[in-house]
């Protein structure tokens, strides 16, 4: 009989990329593995089998070397990829052991092969496990891997290879169990600090490899503090952690915070099952890194994108741009046009500066209204990004922010001097800005405030902001960075005939690209020549090219009224299931960014509960949506019927059903605090 152990390993793990050639005691982890398997005295071969990715060449050439045959199969369908290598090995027992499993036991491993052959049996493994983890076996006929292969039809069940044989009642099968439950001893390698651990193990057997497992277990008991390292680590964690998770674990490691935007965070969304990463986004879909597909009814990329993802023509202007070059020493001609452009559309506004980002343009407006005045002040409303100038505002109190998008922001780190240059008011509030101006006489630059968020203007509020600026000779900047084009063509401010000395756009204006602007009456923006505001990047072709076309392509299909009437009608659904189910909902926000919150202690649960289904059902939502020409009726409709179950859910919740049960996680984090 052909007894073969075939060693499933790869260089691409998610989580420890590379982890078979990672080093201990001096050996790569594969050569220890393969050492210590071949003592078995069952086993006639020991055949390592890897995927045919480019990247594995190098694990094969190890193996090679260390006299090992190697066979190379799909990454993915590793059941195959098994198969086939058992097939071509004439195997007629096959051992199935990964490559994590560096301490594989061959006393144990012929334990299980003679209690499979003395019972006949078609599959034999350690699992249920009460062994320590990362000694795991599994023994089959070659019958049965033959048979899975030809009848096994999920993804999940070519990728893991047994679950086929596990979860049929066609296979007669036995387990090899111990008398005490230690699955809980982790030593198994799937992450960084499963390294430490076993790291620590075979340096305290060294220079003997060939140790068994309970000497370890003996060792785990004289030796606590060498076992601490992976004690946060869940068992089995893998199987059941989607891939976008397994990288933020490692991106929390590497990044501060694990991204760039707090709007990003998984935590935001549902801690610990959030998708996290993309790996293609199309009109209102986007595919994970597991290649599940998801409609996008949340903040479809924090609201870059109100043609949708990957919006065909201006993907072509920005290939085309980078065919003809992205930077040279020369400029690109596109700033031109499209600062022309900008300007058309805003007849009061005369000229233009580019930027990349939201927080970097609105730092320009403000440096320029400096400049321009000679005044050191700043008024303001709303959110304006990251910057020194803006965080400065709560120096002097962690409260000064409430009532803004994101309250309790903390200005650790910027300058106490600027204690007092950022005075924030509330929007519809025109007594205390009228106060404010009159406490810092002569000493405020600028007003800087969104033209609304989460509600609109009353009694005339911006028309009595723009005369108290013009009064008091305070340039009035409108922050358009997520409400431009939202309702009209350009600016929010449109809508209500205000007009601003300076205005920001961001995010929409270069559909995903990134490209945002500054424009302003030229008495004002002449300014920027008095100091310097100047930066390498802000010269690329792409963001204006993106801008260019996707301008054309809003204007041409009146995006702005598009997208409010998808979101007027997400409204009327939310409104209409609030209503079905007699839940006390708050709606706010403009059509096309607007967000739902419900009247009750338990709505960030009630949040994470929705999050939790939705995401089940195929749909990245929460309750802050902005709205895209490529949502079309089918999606709002498949939408709405999902969160109408959700809505139910909530609604049994309120009657008594404990939410905390049916949380399959944490609760999401809060962040972004609504107005009212
Ligand atoms: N201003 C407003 C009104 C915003 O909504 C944002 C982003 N949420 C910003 C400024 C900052 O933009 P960015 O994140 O691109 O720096």
């Amino acid at each position: 009989m052909n007894i073969v152990a075939l060693v499933q390993a790869r260089m691409g793990s998610t989580r420890l990329p590379g982890k078979v050639l990672k080093s201990i005691v001096g050996m790569s982890v594969i050569e220890i593995l393969l050492t210590r398997l071949s003592q078995s005295k069952n086993i006639n071969e020991v055949v390592v089998t890897t995927s045919n990715k480019r990247q594995d060449d190098e694990l094969q050439s190890l193996v090679e070397s260390l006299g090992y045959r190697c066979t190379r199969g799909s990454e993915k369908n590793v059941l195959k990829r098994l198969y086939s290598a058992a097939k071509s090995i004439d195997a007629d027992i096959v051992i199935r052991i990964t490559g994590d499993c560096p301490l594989i036991d061959p006393g144990l491993v012929d334990e299980c092969i003679d209690k499979f052959i003395r019972t006949g049996v078609d599959y034999l493994s350690t699992d249920p496990m009460t062994i320590p983890d990362g000694l795991d076996v599994e023994v089959m006929k070659f019958s049965s891997i033959e048979n899975a292969y030809n009848n096994a039809t999920s993804d999940f069940e070519k990728e893991h290879v047994t679950p086929y044989i596990r979860n049929s009642n066609l296979f007669s099968k036995e387990l090899v169990s111990n008398d005490e439950n230690l699955s809980h001893c982790r030593w198994t390698l799937d992450e960084s600090e499963d390294l430490v651990v076993l790291t620590n193990i075979f340096e305290s057997f060294y220079p003997n490899l060939l140790f068994g497992w309970r000497e370890v277990l003996k060792l785990s008991m004289s030796r606590p503090d060498i076992f601490e390292a992976n004690k946060g680590i869940k068992n089995n964690e893998g199987a059941v952690m989607g891939n976008g998770q397994k990288l933020y674990k490692r991106a929390k490691k590497v990044i501060p915070g694990g991204n760039m935007l707090l709007s990003k965070r998984p935590e935001m969304f549902l801690p610990e099952k959030w998708p996290s990463y993309f790996s293609k986004a199309k009109g209102s879909k986007v595919w994970d890194l597991d290649g599940n597909e998801y409609l996008d009814m949340s903040i479809m990329s924090i609201g870059t994108n109100t043609l949708g993802y990957g919006h065909p023509e201006v993907d072509e202007s920005v290939i085309k741009a980078i065919q003809n070059g992205n930077m040279s020493t020369l400029n690109c001609p596109e700033e031109v046009i499209l600062a022309e452009k900008l300007v058309e559309i805003h007849p009061w506004a005369d000229m233009v500066r580019f930027a990349r980002s939201g927080g970097e343009i609105n730092s320009i407006a403000i440096r320029i209204a400096r400049a321009a005045t000679g005044r050191d002040k700043i008024a303001i409303c709303g959110y304006h990004g990251w910057h020194d100038w803006y965080l400065s505002t709560n120096l002097n109190s962690d409260k000064n922010l409430d009532g803004h998008l994101l309250p309790g922001l903390k200005p650790s780190g910027v300058p106490r001097g600027l204690i007092g240059t950022t005075l924030p008011f509330n929007y519809n509030d025109i007594d205390q800005l009228e106060e404010l101006i009159k406490s810092n006489n002569n000493e405020i630059a600028a007003i800087k405030m969104e033209v609304s968020r989460n509600e609109g203007p009353e009694n005339d509020f911006l028309q009595k902001v723009r005369d108290l600026a013009t009064e008091n000779h305070i340039i009035l900047i409108f922050d358009e960075c997520t409400s431009g084009f939202r309702e009209t063509f350009g600016g929010l401010h449109k809508k209500f005939g205000v007009e601003p000395d300076l205005a920001v756009f961001a995010k929409a204006l270069g559909n995903g690209y990134a490209i945002s602007a500054c424009i302003g009456r030229e008495k004002f923006m002449q300014a920027a020549q008095k100091t310097f505001i100047s930066s390498t990047f802000w010269t690329e072709r792409i963001g204006s090219a993106a801008a260019l076309k996707t301008l054309e392509v809003m204007e041409r299909t009146k995006s702005w009224e598009k997208i409010t009437h998808t979101g007027l009608q997400i409204r009327q659904h939310w409104s209409k299931l609030a209503k079905e189910y007699s839940l006390d909902l708050n709606i706010s926000g403009l059509p096309a960014v607007q967000s739902y919150a419900f009247s009750s202690n338990n709505n960030l649960k009630y949040k994470t509960l929705i999050t939790q289904e939705m995401l089940k059902k195929g749909f990245l939502s929460t309750p802050l949506v902005f709205s895209s020409t490529a949502h079309s009726e089918d999606d709002i409709n498949l939408y709405v019927s999902a969160l109408g179950e959700c809505f139910s859910l909530v609604k049994e919740c309120e009657n008594g059903l404990d939410v905390d049960s049916i949380l399959e996680g944490p609760v999401c984090h809060s962040g972004f605090r609504r107005l009212n």
